[in-house]
């Protein structure tokens, strides 16, 4: 496992390599990129256990829709306004965060109380089994700070190709 402390500095070091790589791909290998970024993801994911590592849930939170709270209230038998005043915020953008990270369903054992109702940004994090990956190259490589397995992914993208 990737020390989560070092994580930043490490992704950051690289962060101008990472985007002259992608400039590359988008003129060359635009085609071949899902197969090989999926397949990345699934090793990735072999390799890492989130249950070790909960950086996202601990540091980034998702968005959330009114789907994602009608959900959430149902599962805490509570009222979409009840679980907005309760857990929610509005930030910059005008989306609904959790109003403190870490997340407060964030078990001690870093389980996720909500996980079968979780939201879909989380449920989706960190997209790098998407379709169509060249268009949030640029988040992702900004995901490398926070996400143990995108650095992984993109380091071993680069030493693949
Ligand atoms: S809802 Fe669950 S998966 Fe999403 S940030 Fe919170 S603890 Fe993590
Ligand atoms: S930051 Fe990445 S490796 Fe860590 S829990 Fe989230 S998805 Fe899993």
């Amino acid at each position: 496992m990737i020390d989560i402390h070092s994580l930043p500095e490490k992704a950051r070091k690289v962060e101008q390599e990472t985007i002259r790589f992608f400039k590359s791909v988008k003129k060359n290998r635009m085609r071949e990129l899902d197969d090989t970024i999926h397949a990345l993801h699934e090793e990735a994911f072999d390799d890492i256990n989130c249950l070790e590592c909960a950086n996202c849930c601990r540091s980034l939170g998702p968005r959330l829709t009114d789907r994602d709270i009608e959900r959430i209230g149902a599962a805490l038998r509570l009222k979409p306004r009840e679980v907005i005043s309760q857990y929610l915020r509005v930030d910059e953008d005008n989306d609904y965060v959790f109003k403190e990270m870490p997340c407060p369903f964030l078990c001690s054992d870093n389980y996720c109380s909500i996980y079968e109702d979780r939201p879909r940004a989380c449920r989706e994090y960190p997209h790098t089994d998407r379709k169509k990956f060249y268009q949030i190259h640029s988040l992702t490589i900004k995901n490398a700070e926070t996400c143990p397995a995108v650095f992984q992914i993109l380091e071993n993208l680069k030493k693949e190709w």
